[in-house]
């Protein structure tokens, strides 16, 4: 095993040659990691050595077995030796405008991305364990994920944290300004590698950073300066074109504001974006309106309820979608159950800017209503209890769009199933008390009767891969508010004449 100092200076080797870190800054690095592994200076020759193997690894063992931390606290050490060998946030500032100027916003984005992935801030080693494929529906491609990196988070879970008071919480949430460089503790992320740059969306300060768990490419999140509720008005809408201005490249989208068709967090204002490879993005228009000079204003030939514009004109789009949002909120059809409003709101809108191979500004408004009722407790637009094996958060933007983030849990389940299913009996007693396949005796007794008995294991996977494909476009089909039926149609058609465009 290479000693803790020939571990430093290859660290340093990879920080001068993976982040850009200057001859300067490791001189002081080099120190600032003496004092942290309490060691003293000994001459070494870096080599070229892997990060996690050959690196990180080896120095959290030093770590350890010197009693400079626990075992508990590898991951927030790891992210703290890290910290100390990335440009500091401000320089990084500087370096991501500089690229800007001399070539454009599209080399200055990837400068920012790379910097995310090569600090370990975005731990690509785990995300490409992340398995991922792709089902074809009756309405496009859905992509589907098994993400083993991110908690599973129940909708009521979302709602009682937005009631929870931040009161004297340092930082208020995972997105506040604030998490710039914060420790972490065993129960929040250590951020020393976190680096953002300042944005203004609308005249007001945001900042822009990637998002740890990349969904998809360069998936980045836009984040208010002050820890204020997620709002989907006019405002939003403006501050998404603003955005897709300054990056063509990437668009940018919200959750809705209302918990069940929302994201999982709804107490700090904050959109998702990245580069333009979501399913919905490749669907064409079923149906176009009367508009005014200059937009187009159409239905997506999609799962659920999107209502397109787009214009050269910026101005016009964002007078379009604020009428479009007007009469959503306002809008009932009780004879297809839609209710603006019963106890609380209820209608609400997914939005996503982006600009199209016309050069157009482009608003995708999704249409969605989080009423509940008796037979639907979890949300009338949700996926239904027989669909919660599958996925039971809410159904946000990324979903809405078409990529679906399954719980890492399934991972296993799905090996379990298989050798539930090729056994030569199964004993549904036993599964009902098995705390991880209790909840899958639904497609256990469907593809057992499909199967027959002892299926083999390709065959049984293939069936339980099938089941989720059918589930997920099922689930969309469920966020739909104007269902594909021809009751739903016409009254879709009736709602966007009514608008008056
Ligand atoms: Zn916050």
């Amino acid at each position: 095993m290479a000693t803790i100092n020939k571990c430093i200076e290859n660290l340093l080797f990879y920080a001068k040659e993976n982040l850009f870190l200057c001859p300067e800054d490791i001189t002081y690095a080099r120190n600032q990691l003496y004092e942290l592994f309490k060691v003293s200076h000994s001459y070494e020759f870096a080599d070229k050595a892997d990060l996690q193997d050959d690196i990180l690894n080896p120095m959290i063992e030093y770590a350890i077995n010197n009693g400079i931390i626990e075992r508990s606290q590898a991951l927030l050490f790891e992210t703290k030796i890290m910290g100390l060998v990335t440009p500091s946030p401000g320089l990084t500032v500087s370096e991501f405008n500089r690229i800007a100027e001399e070539y454009n916003i599209q080399k200055a984005t990837e400068y920012l991305y790379k910097l995310a992935v090569n600090s370990n801030y975005i731990k690509m080693r785990d995300i490409k364990k992340n398995i991922r494929w792709l089902t074809k529906g009756p309405r496009g491609e859905v992509g589907i994920t098994i993400n083993l990196a991110k908690p599973e988070k129940d909708p009521k879970q979302v709602l009682a944290e937005k009631e929870q008071s931040d009161q004297g919480k340092y930082p208020k949430c995972a997105l506040c300004l604030e998490n710039l460089g914060y420790s972490g503790s065993l129960t929040h992320p250590a951020r020393q590698t976190l680096r953002y740059i300042p944005i203004t969306l609308n005249g007001e300060d945001w900042h822009l950073q990637y998002s740890p768990f990349v969904y998809y490419d360069e998936h980045c999140i836009a984040l208010s300066d002050k820890h204020v509720p997620m709002k989907i008005d006019e405002n939003a809408f403006a501050r998404l074109l603003d955005f897709v201005s300054c990056f063509p490249h990437y668009f940018m989208g919200s959750n809705a504001d209302l918990p069940i068709v929302g994201g999982s967090i709804l107490s700090h204002d904050h959109y998702q974006g990245g580069k333009k490879v979501l399913p919905m993005f490749f669907r064409p228009l079923k149906k176009k309106y009367r508009s005014p000079d200059g937009v187009t204003v159409g239905i997506r030939d999609w799962y659920n309820s999107v209502v397109h514009i787009s214009s050269k004109n910026k101005f016009k789009v964002l007078d379009c979608a604020a009428k479009v949002l007007k009469k959503w909120q306002g809008y009932s059809n009780e004879k297809i159950g839609i209710l603006c409003y019963t106890d609380a709101p209820h209608n609400t809108i997914t939005p996503i800017a982006s600009i199209n191979n016309y050069r157009e500004y482009c608003l995708d408004l999704i249409l969605r209503n989080n009423r509940t009722d008796d037979k639907h407790p979890y949300g009338i637009y949700h996926p239904t209890e027989d669909m919660h094996n599958i996925k039971k958060e809410g159904i946000g933007l990324i979903e809405a769009m078409g990529l679906f983030i399954l719980p890492g849990r399934l991972k296993s389940e799905i090996n379990e199933m298989i050798n539930v299913l090729t056994a030569d009996s199964i004993d549904f007693k036993k599964l009902n008390d098995s705390p991880s396949l209790s909840k899958h005796m639904g497609i256990i007794a469907q593809l057992a009767n499909d199967l027959g008995k002892g299926a083999d294991k390709k065959a049984a996977r293939n069936a339980i891969i099938e089941y989720i494909n059918k589930t997920c476009i099922k689930i969309l089909e469920c966020t739909a508010v104007f269902k594909d039926t021809k009751e739903g149609e016409t009254a879709f058609d009736a709602f966007m004449n009514s608008l008056n465009l």
